[in-house]
């Protein structure tokens, strides 16, 4: 994708690995456009679910390894580069941060896009309807079990991902499209913690730009502007999704392949 005017560029969920190199095709095709156009992209995030799984920062897998060189040359020519966590790949670390050329970013992290304050989220925080995820996600970003984790061999590590997978697969299959959504009221609290209008954020794989009264929540601030804005991105199983955030305005597209 090259770019054409001078912006900051998102994306998420690319889920990528070994048994499905095409994304990684797409993804590099997609870097090397950013890398041609470098003069125009003020950074790059990503913000979660880059990895179907990461079991650590040994992580062997050569798809993933190849997209972490790509971005990492991107960073080497001037660009910085984000990473934040998502549900897949929350087992990144030190060694994941000097080998992508990635900043690790806590989720949520507050952000000054030209003028407009923006909150940045994977997304799945906002999920508070399935009860079950939410009681996983709480133990396994508990630094305690990711230490315990972290120690298990290589292969050990691997296998649980690979079962984790399968598991999720199934229960996900199990739960109704609401359950899996985000909670509204989740979303305003998030809005109105952070005192912000605007929310990027992925996971749903519902990529869309909803825009909402402020008056759909109690205890906001009616003197600030009219509408809130949650940017979603898509994921990249059959095609990309980008946002390209600009001085003025932004699109969110989507990548044929
Ligand atoms: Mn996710």
């Amino acid at each position: 994708m090259k770019l054409t005017e001078r912006c900051t560029v998102f994306i998420s969920d690319l889920h990528m690995d070994s048994d499905k190199p095409e994304i990684t095709t797409q993804f590099l095709a997609f870097m090397q456009g950013l890398k041609d156009t470098k003069d125009k992209l003020d950074a790059l995030y990503i913000l979660g679910d880059w990895f179907e799984s990461w079991v650590g920062d040994d992580d062997p897998d050569v798809e993933k390894r190849k997209a972490m060189q790509s971005v990492k040359e991107l960073k080497e020519m001037g660009v910085p580069c984000y990473f934040m966590a998502g549900n897949r790949d929350f087992m990144v670390g030190e060694k994941f941060a000097a080998d992508s050329g990635c900043e690790i970013l806590n989720d949520p992290t507050i952000l000054g896009l030209y003028g407009t304050k923006v909150v940045l989220m994977h997304g799945d925080t906002l999920c508070t309807d399935d009860v079950e995820y939410q009681k996983f996600r709480a133990m396994s970003r508990d630094p305690a079990w990711q230490q315990q984790m972290g120690a298990l061999p290589l292969e050990q590590r691997v296998a649980m991902a690979a079962q984790l997978r399968k598991q999720s697969k199934l229960e996900t299959d199990g739960k109704s499209e609401d359950i899996m959504d985000v909670n509204k009221k989740s979303v305003f609290q998030a809005f109105a913690e952070h005192e912000a209008d605007t929310i990027i954020h992925g996971h749903t794989h519902r990529p869309a730009i909803h825009q909402m009264a402020k008056d759909d929540t109690t205890n906001y601030d009616t003197e600030k502007p009219d509408f809130l804005t949650r940017v979603v991105l898509g994921d990249w199983y059959e095609q990309g999704s980008v946002l390209i955030w600009r001085k003025k305005g932004y699109e969110l597209k989507t990548l044929v392949r």
